[in-house]
């Protein structure tokens, strides 16, 4: 069996992580093109697809190993010891750049970068008033990112150098046009990684210009070998059933990882309590206010539109004659009685963006919060 790879994992960063399963086929091609003369490793590498899938862990796992000096002798993974690997556990390797500097990964934080991140943007949070503004920003390269690289590019002088651009799609357009130019000209010994969550909203002229590797199929058997092993069996401290955990990726879209962080999600295991509230809501049982108050104390409103999107989703797909995608909770059952129409589920999932816009405008969550239970009494 592997061992654990994102949850309770003893490597102490994601540059050593353990290989996830279903990354092993692409690990052996991409290794064996560096270590078979001529080395024929694309000059420009693009990671895209959803959340959850191991991107930037195969991405940080291979920045490791293309920069170990022992690479020769251990094709499966970064030495851990040699001088390269040693400036990684450090946070200052010479000949690796990242941008936006938020993604670089953090020594003894948790395995993959998005858990690295989101304690970044935690501190981030901590540090600034106007938090939302700041984490956007945070992730976005600007034209003078670019161009404060490019001396690292082209320096020239022994031994491989590696800049790792995360979040590329959120690039501003003067800097993909000058990282266009770097793409161009490739320099030998130079590699470049893309990562993108929505390669969609990447510039087609840098799209054609990067090699994409191919991390988005994943075999569904080795998914859910992946997801029960690594959920040790429970959720929420209950023992988890084949059918949960079917439930749980196809809730994720396929990707394990998010289907793992989806178990552990604060609401996921608030759903049933939310047709309850919905129910009580619609008959008038419950206030509002009363409502606002008690979902405030148990998830923040972020927490809680997912959850509402969720079920909505689930209850669209009712009104569609389809199956609800959440078999372990009675969700036809609860809708034999009052059907929304489809008109107000489209007017309740407008205003959760526009909810979710005004949060961005620091909208304070009590406001956010009795404004949504007014709406649920009425769906
Ligand atoms: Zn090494």
């Amino acid at each position: 069996m592997y061992k654990a790879a994102s949850v309770n994992d003893n490597s102490d960063s994601i540059y050593f992580a353990p290989l996830l399963p279903w990354q092993q086929t692409l690990w052996t091609q991409l290794t064996a093109r560096v270590l078979t003369p001529p080395q024929s490793l694309p000059h420009a590498l693009l990671a895209a697809g959803m959340q959850g899938m191991g991107k930037r862990a195969f991405v940080w796992r291979l920045v490791a190993w293309l920069l170990c000096r022992e690479r020769e002798q251990h094709p499966l993974g970064a030495c851990e010891n040699c001088d390269s690997c040693q400036w990684l556990k450090s946070g200052t390797h010479p000949s690796l750049q990242v941008l936006p500097s938020v993604s670089m990964p953090i020594s003894k934080a948790s395995s993959h970068s998005q858990e690295a991140l989101k304690s970044t943007n935690k501190k981030i949070k901590a540090d600034t008033k106007s938090s939302k503004a700041a984490d956007k920003s945070a992730l976005t390269t600007k034209v003078d990112d670019i161009r404060a690289l490019q001396p690292f590019i082209y320096q020239g002088g022994q031994g491989m150098r590696i800049c790792v651009l995360d979040h590329a799609e959120q690039m501003t357009i003067a800097a993909a046009n000058a990282l266009l130019k770097t793409l161009e000209e490739p320099q030998s010994q130079v590699h470049l990684f893309l990562i993108s969550d929505t390669p969609a909203k990447l510039l087609p002229t840098i799209k054609s210009r990067v090699q994409q590797l191919p991390l988005q199929s994943i075999d569904a058997g080795v998914a859910r070998d992946y997801v029960t092993h690594m959920l040790g069996g429970t959720v929420n401290r209950e023992a988890v059933s084949p059918s949960q955990i079917e439930q749980l990726l196809q809730l994720a879209n396929g990707a394990p990882l998010a289907a793992i962080d989806l178990a552990g999600a604060p609401w996921y295991s608030k759903r049933a309590l939310w047709l309850t509230t919905w129910q009580a809501l619609r008959s008038g049982k419950r206030s509002s206010i009363a409502a606002s108050d008690y979902w405030q104390s148990q998830l923040s409103i972020g927490e809680f539109i997912q959850l509402t999107e969720q079920m909505l989703l689930d209850i669209r797909r009712i009104n569609l004659g389809l199956s609800s995608s959440q078999q372990d909770i009675d969700l036809t059952a609860a809708l034999q009685n009052h059907q929304p129409s489809d008109s107000l589920l489209e007017s309740l999932v407008d205003s959760l963006q526009q909810i979710k816009m005004a949060l961005q405008q620091n909208v304070q969550e009590k406001f956010a919060y009795d404004r949504l239970m007014q709406q649920l009494a009425q769906l």
